[in-house]
């Protein structure tokens, strides 16, 4: 990546008599520390201490103020992953006077966006956890973007994919070791510490067993977004119309193979298989083998994507829309319990088919009870322990990260049944793999209806009726709604239940269990394209 310029550097004297006068300034935005990002003027990194520093100042600001809160557990998350407790950030807090006895302050010139990688050594772990966190965290505020400095503190190495992190900015990221050599006090003028959580979409299962997020944020529209970022920084140009191909001869089937553990042992098998069934050429890849840019440019165009469960998988978030992901489960682990890739395919306007097969044969596995624990290996536990992994059928829900049990079974080599895999396949895209499912509405949401009125009347001792009408909503007119439809909900006032009814126009007259000398509470909503449904009205209040 080309460099900048280096900014005019700072004027260093200036900057600290600021600092001294001044001292640390910081403005949160979040409630909780899970979803804190702070801004700070002038925070200091002391390497020695290896502790952030905030210096009083006669005009310090501190907001939140969260007094001893502070620590219980932490000012904020400075990876994506939630509340994980070796990923809190705090400061110590000293007196500006104290910079006087400190070594010399070095100000830098980059505004800093300071965070924590989670797992710089596994695929999964650095697009999910890291690349699109910061991706969107750059968007988020004005004063970060294409010029900012990443800072990341996890205290790692560069890790097998450092490349990709420094597409993100025009500036080359600066790890915690680096930290030492630019200054034994190092202070940034401005920077923002913390991710945003809003593209994440899985748990590791740290408190309860993985799985999707509670309350997922994020949809393919800003996932392909930040795709599309990605292969143009890599320089990788996408076929025209960007899908699969219409038919036989056209697509082709991508088959993401791993060569050091999880093996595919049929791998030759498999690839012809797919390439007669769906009349399709099939390419392998390994990021063993691949430049990942290679691997990128091939995924971005195919048809179908085959692989072992594994963070290679991370790589279907290039798939075109309507393609189809295969994930392939080792004996005894159940697709069920283990979907970020299954997730990913299934957000909204991801338009992706997913398919999970499982290893269901005994006979097809290729167990390694030898290798040491963290390839699954089991020898190290008691032979009863071993003796009842060896003898189960599925490995049990389980909380991340050292479980034995899931550890052989996920490391296992299978020999994949290609009659069941082809009827799984079959089984989702029924006419081989073509355009997605129907598409999600897209588009506007209706907003409110407008001058809502109802007008009662009463038909004798048991009758009555009422009148609603009201009007189109404001953005109709700006919108190509195909259908709309309005939604009325009928409520007796005091009761739970209501009546609800879908109308086509913009009045109605309802007779039916309507009772005199009652009041009724009249909601209103607009629907456009069956699906969109727009805010109800303000609750007219009608009396008979
Ligand atoms: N990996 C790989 N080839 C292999 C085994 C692993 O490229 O044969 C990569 C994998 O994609 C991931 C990293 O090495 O980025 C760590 O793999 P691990 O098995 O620990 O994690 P998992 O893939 O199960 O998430």
């Amino acid at each position: 990546q080309a460099q900048e310029p280096a900014r005019e550097a700072p004027d260093q004297q200036a900057a600290l008599q600021t600092l001294l006068e001044e001292g640390t300034r910081m403005v949160c935005t979040g409630r909780t520390h899970t979803d804190r990002i702070c801004r700070f003027q002038d925070l200091c990194y002391s390497a020695e201490a290896e502790e952030f520093i905030f210096f009083h100042g006669n005009s310090s600001l501190m907001l939140p103020s969260l007094g001893p809160r502070r620590f219980q557990p932490a000012l904020l998350d400075l990876s994506s992953v939630e509340d994980h407790n070796t990923q809190y950030f705090n400061f110590v807090e000293l007196p500006a006077a104290a910079l006087r006895a400190l070594p010399p302050a070095r100000f830098l010139p980059d505004v800093a966006l300071i965070a924590n990688r989670f797992n710089p050594d596994n695929l999964m772990h650095i697009f999910h956890d890291d690349l699109l966190p910061l991706f969107y965290t750059l968007r988020q505020f004005p004063d970060l973007g294409p010029e900012a400095r990443l800072v990341f503190m996890e205290g790692w190495g560069p890790g097998p994919h450092f490349d990709l992190y420094q597409l993100l900015s025009r500036k080359a990221p600066l790890l915690r070791e680096q930290l030492k050599g630019l200054g034994r006090l190092l202070c940034f003028p401005r920077a923002y510490v913390g991710l945003s959580k809003a593209t994440t979409w899985y748990q590791y299962g740290f408190v309860q067993p993985q799985g999707p997020k509670a309350n997922i944020l994020v949809s393919g529209t800003e996932i392909r977004r930040f795709a599309s970022f990605v292969l143009r920084a890599l320089n990788v140009s996408v076929a025209e119309g960007r899908g699969p191909g219409p038919g036989p001869g056209q697509g082709y089937i991508v088959v993401f193979s791993r060569t050091l553990n999880r093996l595919i042992l049929n791998e030759a098998e498999l690839l012809l298989a797919l390439a007669r069934e769906f009349q399709m050429k099939t390419v392998t890849v390994s990021l063993e083998d691949y430049a990942f840019a290679d691997v990128v440019r091939l995924v971005s165009n195919a048809s179908m994507l085959v692989s072992m469960h594994g963070a290679q998988l991370i790589t279907a978030l290039f798939l075109p829309r309507g393609a189809v992901v295969v994930e392939l489960f080792p004996y005894a682990v159940n697709p069920d319990h283990y979907t970020p890739y299954k997730t990913l395919a299934g957000l909204p306007d991801m338009d992706l088919h997913y398919v999970a097969w499982r290893n269901t044969k005994q006979e097809n596995t290729v167990t390694y009870p030898d290798r040491p624990w963290d390839q699954g290996g089991i020898a190290h536990l008691d032979r009863a322990e071993q003796e009842r992994i060896l003898q189960s059928r599925e490995v049990p829900r389980h909380l991340c990260c050292r479980n034995p049990e899931w550890l052989f079974r996920i490391y296992q080599d299978t020999k994949v049944d290609i009659p069941s895999l082809l009827q799984a396949i079959r089984g989702v895209v029924k006419a081989g793999p073509g355009p997605g499912r129907p598409k999600r509405a897209q588009g506007p949401y209706p907003s409110k209806v407008r001058e809502a009125r109802c007008r009662a009347s009463v038909q004798g001792a048991a009758e009555a009726r009422l009148s609603v009408s009201w009007q189109a909503p404001w953005n109709l007119k700006f919108v190509k709604a195909k259908e709309v439809q309005y939604e009325v909900w009928i409520q007796e006032q005091g009761e739970n239940a209501y009546m609800p009814y879908i109308l086509t126009h913009q009045n109605h007259t309802f007779a039916e269990n309507i009772k005199p000398f009652t009041t009724y509470l009249v909601w209103i909503r607009c629907i456009f394209s069956k699906n969109l449904l727009g805010p109800f009205a303000d609750v007219l209040v009608c009396s008979t």
